[in-house]
């Protein structure tokens, strides 16, 4: 656990990395931080341009690229979607929902990644493994259906 504030702990990824935390990389990674809902790069510039309003949007993109590099911020992808950004930097898997288009932190058990891992064949590394779950949530509501969550 650490007890840095998270703009402290910006400040120190970006220096371990050669970089100054700037105020458009620490108003862009709070926006991250105070929303969890795995926000494109369009929707990030959205809510940081209500806080300062003269940031471009390839500032954004940029600050973007420079937070997943430095570790930050973990770039998600699923296929025929734009880039979303996570700031959960626990080993985690997402649960992508079909129906709403919402991206969900599903927690992982502990080694359960070095597991998937040691499936590999001995010459191959891996240097990143993803787990992306996709479906639905079940309905809520009056007209709840018994759907369950079979990929
Ligand atoms: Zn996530």
């Amino acid at each position: 656990m650490t007890t840095l504030s998270s703009n402290d702990a910006l400040a120190q990824r970006l220096s371990d990395s050669g970089l100054r935390a700037t105020p458009q990389r620490e108003v862009v990674y709070d926006v991250l931080l105070r929303k969890r809902d795995h926000p494109t790069a369009d929707e990030v510039f959205a809510r940081v341009k209500s806080e300062m309003p003269t940031i471009s949007l390839a500032t954004v993109y940029n600050c973007l690229e420079t937070l997943t590099q430095c570790n930050l911020v973990r770039a998600v992808n699923f296929e025929r979607g734009p880039t979303r950004y996570c700031p959960n930097l626990a080993p985690h898997g997402h649960f992508h929902d079909e129906q709403t288009g919402a991206t969900h932190d599903i927690e992982l058990p502990p080694g359960l990644l070095d597991e998937v891992k040691a499936v590999l064949p001995p010459q191959y590394e891996a240097a990143s493994v993803e787990i992306i779950f996709r479906g639905r949530l079940p309905q809520t509501g009056a007209r709840a259906s018994r759907r369950s969550l079979s990929s």
